[in-house]
């Protein structure tokens, strides 16, 4: 067996000369008995078309892949999917349940932007007398790679292929996500992989807190933020209260929070639905101006399994707690 990072590419920076740049998660298992399984397959979402050329090199075939395991629906861990099927994977994809869900808006998402940034781009190349070019992968691309996906539950061991199991143990950090923890017999030798994805924190508004996983042989993870320390929820949330009513009550103006992730969009949905609960604000209204967002909701609605006691104990008192908001249709 043989695990590498096909994510890492060396470019010449005219300052720095030569610099390492992770783009998106990606790791290759290589099994003594030739199969390959690939564990996420991460894009890297820069602006506009800069980063496309680095997201069409892969590192590695992707006709060679038998198995792709995914720890989360993020972009930065599940983005290259549609274009490894249009490359001519034909493994399977393995993830959990709500993964699979969350993948089948997120992706189709993402393919819609491809298609949008690269129609602005090929009018620049068109002002240039250049040809146009193609997007990395389009919506319709991605609806296809849909068809790959395989949904699994939460710690069951699941048999990916003779001799290799895989087991989802909750990370806490997106609806869905988890550390796949592999156990892979080779002959006499069994090792224990745990590929972490991202950890959530201990205190999640919405999803169970992160659990211990099995021990493992090798572990790989992500430390992107590993020199930082989070805020406290409530102090985050008392702050955010504070905004908003200064904002929006005192002044009565409007206030605009930008919101990345799916996900986090879902926690200030969840916190701002709280406030009005509470009666700690007066009834305001508030408009999420995100489609993605809308249907992202959506699915958080279906996976309760992935919800911690406090929303649980939240939900016999409120069964919508994502319930009070009003989606502005953005079309692109
Ligand atoms: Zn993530």
């Amino acid at each position: 067996m043989f695990v590498t990072a096909t994510n890492i590419h060396h470019h010449e920076n005219p300052n720095s000369g030569s610099c390492p740049e992770v783009t998106g998660s990606k790791h290759l298992i290589a099994l003594d008995n030739g199969k390959k399984i690939l564990l996420d397959c991460g894009m890297y979402q820069g602006k506009g078309m800069q980063t496309d050329a680095m997201n069409r090199k892969l590192g590695f075939d992707p006709q060679e892949i038998d198995y792709l395991i995914l720890s989360h629906a993020h972009i930065d861990h599940s983005g290259l999917i549609p274009y490894i099927v249009k490359l001519g994977f034909n493994g399977t994809v393995i993830t959990t349940h709500a993964t699979r869900d969350l993948c089948a808006i997120m992706l189709a998402d993402c393919g819609k932007i491809q298609e949008h940034d690269t129609v602005m781009h090929n009018k620049k190349r068109a002002r240039q007398k250049l040809p146009p070019v193609e997007p990395i992968f389009t919506k319709a691309d991605a609806e296809q790679s849909m068809h790959f996906f395989v949904g699994v539950p939460y710690d069951k061991p699941y048999r990916v292929t003779k001799g290799v199991k895989v087991t989802f143990t909750n990370t806490g950090h997106l609806l869905g996500s988890g550390v796949v923890n592999l156990r892979i017999k080779e002959g006499e030798v069994t090792t224990r992989i745990a590929f972490t994805g991202d950890i959530g924190r201990p205190v999640n508004r919405i999803l169970r807190p992160p659990q211990p996983f099995p021990q493992a042989d090798i572990i790989i993870c992500e430390s992107t933020y590993g020199n930082r320390l989070h805020e406290s929820t409530v102090v985050a949330e008392d702050k955010l209260l504070d905004v908003i009513k200064r904002t929006c009550v005192e002044k009565k103006g409007k206030l605009i929070i930008p919101s990345f992730s799916v996900g986090r969009t879902q926690e200030v949905i969840y916190s701002l639905n709280n406030f009005l609960q509470q009666r700690r604000l007066p009834r305001i209204k508030i408009y999420v101006d995100s489609p993605l967002s809308m249907n992202a909701t959506n699915i958080f609605r279906l996976h309760r399994e992935c919800f911690n006691d406090n929303m649980l104990e939240v939900m016999e008192t409120d069964p919508d707690p994502f319930g009070s908001m009003t989606c502005i249709l953005f079309s692109m």
